[in-house]
């Protein structure tokens, strides 16, 4: 069915890019393949939008890439960006909107944690509401442990202290942009990227979707305490200079607690003539002082080992084979010419 002579909504003419990373997904893939078809055929006679989806094959070891090839495309075009080695789940998303031909576009999971069913959800609020950035975010954190959302808790307050623009909290990275959002987005320059907090950084009419993820239907998630870990540290250091903050912070409050400290004794030596302990509290000052003067350091080194890694300059990512399979039910027809004839 071609949509040429139906009349649009100027947004929809865009077109939407789905953008999904994929790292050992071979299992699941086929069927989160057939539901985003699914979806994609509503969107098109609803619509009268056309997509296509982009998987970023994030250096597999399965054969996510070959399952990955074979998809059909058969009401949406697909695209498969396959990286030269695992980059990262970040990189594989800057690879899919660097590849991503349409105007909005889409990130989610290719795990099956995102619901496809939400994505005319999302679209609706593009297209009806004007929304540039539909973001969804976890309902509820009840099933997880209570040290866990104590540390997310502790990681949000962090990064959001004293910053302009709040990243809200709970955010994932299933989320929908609009054209314009997109383009800001792509805009950014730097390497060390978190999306999350890139696409609240950038403003545009935000909306904020809740709902609960599905379970994993297959394999098991990439992420471990080390790696969440990671994620956070690089969040907060290219986002927020809180920490250099503490340290200057910590560094007056111990400068303040040794002078009342050494105003005391010098107070019991004159006034009283006491024999002030030497030993203990001399320890005591050197270790603390030490034991932060490191820290500080080290927080520091965060911050340098950042630098360093953007004045390199060097790729995100490196594509190693990319493949385009055009809609063979034609529904993409007249974009496509457009927009190749626009690149
Ligand atoms: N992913 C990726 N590269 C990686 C790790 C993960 O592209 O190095 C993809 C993965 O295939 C999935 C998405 O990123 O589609 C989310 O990964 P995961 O389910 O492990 O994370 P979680 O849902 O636990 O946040
Ligand atoms: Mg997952």
């Amino acid at each position: 069915m071609s949509s040429a002579n139906q009349p649009r909504p100027a947004s929809a003419r865009a077109g939407l890019s789905i953008v999904v990373p994929i790292y050992n997904e071979a299992a699941g893939l086929p069927r989160l393949h057939a539901d985003l078809t699914e979806v994609a055929r509503h969107l098109h006679s609803r619509r009268a939008l056309d997509c296509e989806v982009v998987y970023v094959d994030d250096g597999s070891e399965d054969d996510t890439l070959a399952v990955a090839r074979a998809l059909p495309a058969a009401g949406l075009d697909v695209q498969v960006v396959s990286l030269s080695r695992n980059f990262g789940k970040e990189a594989a998303l800057l690879a899919g909107l660097d590849h991503a031909r349409l105007g909005a576009i889409m990130f989610m999971d290719g795990d099956g944690q995102h619901p496809p069913a939400l994505i005319e959800t999302l679209v609706g609020h593009w297209l009806d509401d004007d929304c540039d950035v539909v973001y969804t975010a976890k309902a509820s954190r009840a099933s997880e442990s209570l040290t866990r959302r104590m540390a997310v808790k502790a990681f949000y307050l962090l990064l959001n202290w004293g910053a302009r623009s709040k990243i809200p909290e709970d955010a994932g990275d299933f989320r929908l942009l609009s054209p314009r959002a997109a383009s800001a987005l792509r805009q950014l320059p730097e390497r060390n990227r978190f999306f999350k907090g890139l696409a609240s950084w950038i403003g545009f009419r935000q909306k904020r979707i809740d709902y609960e993820p599905a379970a994993r239907a297959d394999g098991r998630s990439t992420w471990n305490f080390r790696s969440l870990l990671g994620l956070s540290l690089n969040g907060l250091t290219g986002f927020s200079v809180a920490p250099l903050r503490i340290a200057t912070m910590l560094g007056l409050l111990l400068a303040a607690l040794a002078l009342l400290y050494g105003g005391k004794i010098i107070w019991e030596t004159v006034v009283y003539g006491e024999n002030v302990p030497g030993y203990p509290s001399l320890f005591v000052g050197v270790m603390v002082l030490g034991g932060v003067q490191l820290i500080v350091l080290g927080v520091l080194g965060e911050y340098i080992g950042k630098i360093l890694f953007e004045i390199k300059g060097r790729p995100v990512y490196f594509v190693a084979e990319h493949d385009l399979k055009r809609d063979t039910k034609g529904g993409l027809e007249g974009d496509v010419a457009m927009h190749d004839a626009a690149e």
